[in-house]
């Protein structure tokens, strides 16, 4: 009989795609699954995107770019929440007509979709198919999403206001400052979107949360009672792909060939995900921090951003390469212990590498459990989307990072940035911090095992999707 099948909807960007990726081949290879992806595009898909569907086994996991849909009408400065929700809900009328086709062909259980694509359920409805979420964040980003229409109603005004910290079941309080960005403005179109995921949460048939218990011990067993009306949640990660991409190859040859000749544990890795970057005064300030601490650093650097806070490029797209925003003669001054890339680099492979120290992230909760599962600790610097919140938890709840300072004039100067550096790699904190996330690592390592609880959790959805089989 035909393999039971999932089809699985990746709102654009890759910080979505990659744990779905991993999620997708534990179906194809654990359970004899086969998997479709439905992509939603606004432009043609980029070279990282195409090479990642590329590396998965052509027979058993599939992929479609749905037709791409205009967003021209959006604002320019729309957040990148509002182009991922626009992007899944202007995509339905071509995801119906692939559901229709691959219903009458396939054994389809389950429609998986990511925080932004809950809009995706009612097509699954129509062809009585289940609804589940892949969570690609945290416990406690999920426990706020869970929350949000109920903070929605109680709280009025802007949370960066609010003078006592959120507090969330099981979760270390938040400062209202360091929330989920899109909330920070009410009157955002990216506060509405979220909030309308949010809302629609509770109509999937379960959530799969690309956490375990071991990270966030108090956050997930909130999550996991049964004391008010949500959907089933399974803590199943943490998965994180760890494949090289088809196209990294080359750039992955230069960059491990440099890791290759430095010393083991000593080389401090800077990147900002897939989409951050600084302004011209904070690129500035790191490269000179980094020089200062006279460590050993690879770091991928991205073009300043042309407004005065950090954020984001809309998934770093069409940039062009060039160092010429770096400080005069840093290159010069740094090439014997220094290597800059642009604009993307191996970052599984370079945190799996023997010669990787430490890891200074904007906590995208892929390259926090990437560091996790490769015994990595961190300088947490969360730039946008819920990286603040993951900081918090990184920090507080983990205890795997260090966060470096802001000035008032919420630039982190170069001394601060130096200490923070040199403490990972050469002191006493980095040596606590380092013990502290192997630990850690090992957990997460018996998580995934055989009979470890985030593979049980796995088998536990799988074994109710086969079930409405009737297997
Ligand atoms: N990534 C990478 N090379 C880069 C930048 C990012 O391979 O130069 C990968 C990284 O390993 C992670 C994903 O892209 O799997 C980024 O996801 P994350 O959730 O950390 O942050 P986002 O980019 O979504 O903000």
């Amino acid at each position: 009989m035909e393999q039971p099948h999932v089809a699985i909807l990746p709102s654009p960007g890759l910080g979505h795609l990659n744990p779905l990726v991993e999620f997708a081949r534990r179906l194809v290879t654990d359970h004899n699954f086969t998997v479709t992806f439905l992509v939603p595009t606004d432009v043609p898909p980029s070279q990282a995107e195409m090479s990642i569907f590329h590396s998965l086994p052509p027979e058993s996991v599939d992929h479609i770019f749905l037709p791409p849909v205009n967003m021209d009408d959006l604002p320019k400065d729309s957040k990148f929440e509002t182009f991922l929700t626009v992007a899944v809900n202007r995509s339905l009328p071509a995801l119906r007509d692939v559901f229709r086709t691959m219903v009458s062909r396939r054994r389809l259980v389950s429609l998986v979709v990511d925080l932004f694509g809950t809009d995706a359920f009612d097509v699954a409805r129509e062809f009585n198919v289940a609804a589940y979420i892949f969570y690609t964040s945290t416990a406690m980003v999920l426990s706020l999403f869970l929350h949000m229409p109920q903070l929605d109603e109680t709280i009025s005004g802007e949370y960066r206001d609010l003078t006592e910290p959120v507090r969330l079941p099981g979760c270390v309080p938040i400062p209202g400052k360091e929330l989920f960005e899109p909330l920070q403005d009410r009157t955002n179109d990216a506060y509405k979107l979220v909030l309308h995921n949010a809302k629609r949460f509770r109509l999937a048939d379960g959530i799969m949360l690309n956490s375990f218990r071991e990270l966030e011990p108090s956050a997930i067993a909130a999550l996991l009672k049964k004391d008010e009306p949500k959907p089933p949640i399974y803590p199943v990660g943490p998965l994180v792909n760890m494949k090289p991409r088809v196209k990294d190859a080359e750039s992955s040859n230069v960059c491990l060939a440099w890791l290759d000749k430095q010393p083991r544990g000593s080389v401090l890795f800077v990147s900002f995900g897939s989409g951050g970057t600084h302004s011209p005064q904070q690129i500035n300030e790191i490269a000179l921090g980094l020089e200062m601490s006279g460590q050993r650093f690879l770091w991928v650097v991205r073009r300043p951003y042309d407004k005065k806070d950090d954020g984001a490029t809309y998934f770093g797209r069409n940039e062009k390469p060039s160092f010429d925003f770096l400080p005069d003669g840093f290159l010069e001054r740094t090439k014997e212990v220094g290597m800059v890339m642009h604009p993307w680099a191996p970052q599984a492979q370079i945190l799996a590498h023997g010669s990787t120290a430490g890891f200074m992230t904007h906590c995208g909760w892929n390259s926090s459990l990437e560091s996790v599962v490769n015994g990595v600790p961190v300088v947490a610097w969360p730039l946008y989307a819920e990286q603040k919140m993951n900081a918090i938890v990184l920090t507080q709840e983990m205890k795997v990072a260090l966060r470096p300072k802001a000035s008032e004039n919420g630039i982190v100067k170069k001394e601060e940035i130096a200490k923070a550096v040199k403490s990972l790699i050469e002191g006493e904190e980095g040596k606590k911090l380092r013990n502290r996330i192997e630990e850690l690592k090992e957990a997460a390592a018996k998580t995934l095992s055989p009979d470890g609880a985030s593979t049980k959790a796995l088998h536990d959805v799988v074994t109710k999707w086969k079930n409405q089989l009737g297997n």
